[in-house]
């Protein structure tokens, strides 16, 4: 049996994905910090640490998936703790459970990004740069600094889909497949949250995907399921958006 660990799973996106892997017949180990198996804060290093920890305990030194969902919004606290959920929250832990995904059966990671990331592809904000430097403390300063949350998310949400393509390429050899999910607006708390807020809710209700709808939790768990089992063996690096024709429209058709 499949042993898979999913971030944020306790709400939205990250409980579809749960419901969908255990009906699949996986092991699920969730990770939040509430109603999970395992309870952790994914903003500090000490929490994905421990969270990693939890995780190699309760999988015996052996995973078969990571799935990372875990992320904050535009309505986040603070930036840089978008900074710090959204980027470094995914990418220490995939680091710290890379050897134990190593020993996995036909192991995959896939990585919940945003359709938001194709509005950093023209010219992206030089907190990208401190991101990939692996700079969580500046990153997270010029994040503030800046203080605009929603540069910060589609910054954080750019900089995680560029790692985790350069990381497909140098860590190809070990069998770890690795795919980035971009969910367009799908309607969860976070997505309900940002509707809702008095600076952004206007721009958030009228950005419309062309397919004239948002997207329901399940549809873009549709694609985590795909991309975790067999039938993806040979998708790796990859960047599936889900999104209702949205990076479509803000690419005006162009890739
Ligand atoms: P959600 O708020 O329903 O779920 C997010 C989960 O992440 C929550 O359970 C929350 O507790 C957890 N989380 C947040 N901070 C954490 C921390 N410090 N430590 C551990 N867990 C933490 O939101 P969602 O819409 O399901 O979002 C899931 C992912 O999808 C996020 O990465 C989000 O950026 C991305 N996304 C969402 C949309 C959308 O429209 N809903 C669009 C594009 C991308």
């Amino acid at each position: 049996m499949s042993v898979t660990a999913v971030t944020g799973s306790a709400s939205g996106i990250g409980a579809a994905v749960c419901q969908q892997l255990r009906e699949a017949g996986h092991t699920v180990i969730g990770i939040d910090r509430q109603h999970a198996e395992v309870i952790a804060d994914l903003s500090s290093s000490a929490g994905r640490v421990h969270a990693a920890e939890q995780v190699i305990a309760l999988s015996k030194g052996k995973l078969d998936g990571l799935v990372c969902c875990a992320g904050l919004g535009v309505t986040a606290p603070s930036s840089s703790l978008v900074v710090s959920v959204n980027y470094f929250g995914s990418t220490q832990l995939i680091d710290l459970l890379q050897p134990v995904l190593a020993k996995g059966n036909k192991p995959a990671i896939t990585i919940i990004g945003s359709v938001a990331a194709s509005q950093q592809a023209e010219q992206p904000h030089p907190m990208v740069e401190l991101m990939l430097n692996n700079d969580e403390q500046e990153a997270r300063k010029t994040a503030d600094e800046l203080g605009h949350p929603h540069i910060a998310y589609a910054a954080s949400k750019y900089a995680l889909t560029v790692h985790c393509r350069r990381l497909a390429v140098t860590t190809g050899s070990t069998g770890v497949r690795l795919n980035i999910v971009a969910p367009g607006a799908v309607e969860t708390p976070l997505h309900e949250a940002s509707k809702n807020d008095p600076r952004f809710g206007e721009a958030v209700r009228n950005f419309i995907a062309p397919i004239g709808r948002n997207g329901q939790p399940s549809e873009i768990a549709d694609a985590v399921s795909f991309l975790q089992s067999s039938q993806a063996s040979f998708v790796h690096g990859s960047v599936i958006y889900v999104d209702g024709g949205m990076d479509a429209m803000i690419r005006n058709g162009s890739l």
